[in-house]
């Protein structure tokens, strides 16, 4: 490990601390086997100049890391340099003005402790230690995204270091295909993002969840029901299932029914979520807790110390689906059956999609979306186990719309994450921006 003048920390593959520096960045555990040339920590926005301004004259290829979540682990590419900007996680907060303006490797759970105080809120990832980075450059499925909208829409600018090292501000005024690009390219984005400038919202002043658990012998008709009420839930109440194998209160496999909601008052959530209550289905359930004041800040740190737990190999796929679901029923009985202990579970969301979005490189959603969390501890795992999420993703692919690029697998499983105008337009911008290749592109893709 070297520190050069304003060039950040350089670990060299070889350097007895690289390995370590190298799987650090990474929430998935699992070793994708592929190593870069270097590893830079930059501590400031120079040093990222710098490093990306060597890169150049070096000729290395340039991969990222924010918070290091995701699951494919797209940083970790063969040869070229990996830029760690995890510790740009600076937050600045302008009240009046209801702006903030953050580093990419400030995490979700930060700036939303950040926010409490100041009575503001942003749709930051559901998971405390998500970093905000990768997450608002791959649209950003927030806390209260349906009714707010993706986490990029709230986007209002950024600050990027393109391939030739310039430092520019993107906005809708200035540069603005810039900031169409970033609201939605993901790990295809062609510059690394030193700062986010934020619009904030006004926080809700009920935060609850309302949860419900089946035993798993109900999954046909629960999936039917959720599937038949959602388009009418509000987009106050983020409606899903969870499949695991150690439900909640019983301990055993089960589908919960999970509905965290963000109102202004506990008479508003009580009647948003009183659907679950009035189901028939209602008498079946081994538990119905009622609607529980909660903080966000509880319900993220209970995602990760219950699903989302670290020092696990995860392979996570995703599909957006427009289909009804009786077809797919046959096939989430599999899903259920071959599933892996905890933590591995299924997540069904109920997204109903607004009929429009601003224009930008975030284009691909639906009407549900499934994804699969394989997450393996220890080494008692199969086969079977090891390749659970993208066998049954590719096996339903007839059915799917697409991936989010939130748990996408690409390198396994290319599949379509955008919408084909909008992927042309973005490798347009790509080729005008980064016409030497510096910066990553996909692991895969369908062109
Ligand atoms: C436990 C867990 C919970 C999650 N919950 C949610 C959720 O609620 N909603 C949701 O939408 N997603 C969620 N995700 C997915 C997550 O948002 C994405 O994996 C996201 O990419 C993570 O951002 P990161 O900065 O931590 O990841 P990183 O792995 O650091 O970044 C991912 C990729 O984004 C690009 N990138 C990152 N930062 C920059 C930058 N500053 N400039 C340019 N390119 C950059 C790089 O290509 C990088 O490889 C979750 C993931 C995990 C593991």
């Amino acid at each position: 490990m070297k520190r050069t003048a304003r060039r950040g920390i350089v670990i060299d593959k070889g350097a007895r601390d690289f390995e370590a520096a190298l799987l650090g960045t990474s929430f998935n555990a699992q070793d994708p086997g592929r190593r870069p040339d270097r590893i830079v920590q930059a501590n400031d926005v120079e040093e990222v100049i710098a490093a990306v301004k060597r890169a150049r004259e070096k000729g290395l290829t340039i991969g990222i890391c924010s918070g290091g979540h995701s699951w494919a682990q797209n940083h970790i590419r063969d040869s070229g340099m990996l830029l760690d900007l995890s510790r740009l996680n600076s937050i600045a907060i302008d009240s009046e003005d209801g702006i903030a303006i953050i580093g990419p490797g400030c995490l979700a759970g930060e700036l939303n402790a950040a926010l409490v105080k100041h009575k503001l809120f942003f749709p930051v990832a559901h998971a405390y230690t998500v970093g905000m980075g990768g997450f608002l450059l791959q649209g950003g499925f927030g806390w209260n995204s349906r009714a707010l909208g993706l986490a990029c829409q709230s986007v209002i600018g950024i600050d990027v270091v393109l391939a030739d090292g310039t430092l520019v501000h993107a906005s809708e005024r200035e540069n603005p295909e810039l900031l169409w690009a970033a609201r939605g390219a993901g790990p295809g984005f062609f510059g690394v993002v030193v700062r986010f400038h934020l619009k904030l919202h006004r926080r809700p002043k009920f935060v609850g969840l309302k949860l419900q658990v089946f035993r798993m012998r109900h999954l046909e008709e629960v999936m039917a029901w959720a599937d038949k009420v959602g388009p009418d839930v509000s987009p106050t109440v983020e409606f899903q299932m969870v499949f695991n194998r150690k439900a909640t209160g019983i301990f055993s496999h089960g589908i919960e029914v999970l509905a965290p909601v963000l109102t202004d008052s506990w008479r508003e959530a009580r009647d948003a979520v009183a659907f679950i209550n009035d189901t028939p289905l209602r008498s079946k359930a081994s538990l119905n807790l009622p609607l529980m004041p909660m903080s966000l800040n509880m319900m993220m740190n209970t995602g990760e110390k219950t699903l989302f737990l670290p020092n696990t190999r995860w392979t996570a796929d995703s599909m957006w689906m427009n289909d009804p679901i009786d077809p797919l029923l046959p096939a989430l009985r599999k899903i259920a059956d071959s599933q892996p202990a905890a933590p591995s579970h299924a997540l069904w969301l109920n997204w109903n999609a607004p009929p429009s979005r601003p224009d930008m490189a975030f284009s691909l959603e639906a009407r549900t979306y499934l994804a699969l969390y394989g997450g393996l501890r220890g080494t008692a795992a199969t086969p079977a186990d090891e390749s659970w999420a993208t066998d049954h993703m590719r096996a339903l692919q007839p059915h799917s719309v697409g991936i989010q690029l939130a748990d996408e697998n690409l390198g396994r499983r290319p599949m379509p994450f955008m919408a084909t105008a909008n992927l042309e337009r973005l490798d347009a911008l790509r080729a005008e921006f980064d016409p030497d290749g510096r910066f990553n592109n996909y692991m895969g893709r369908v062109s």
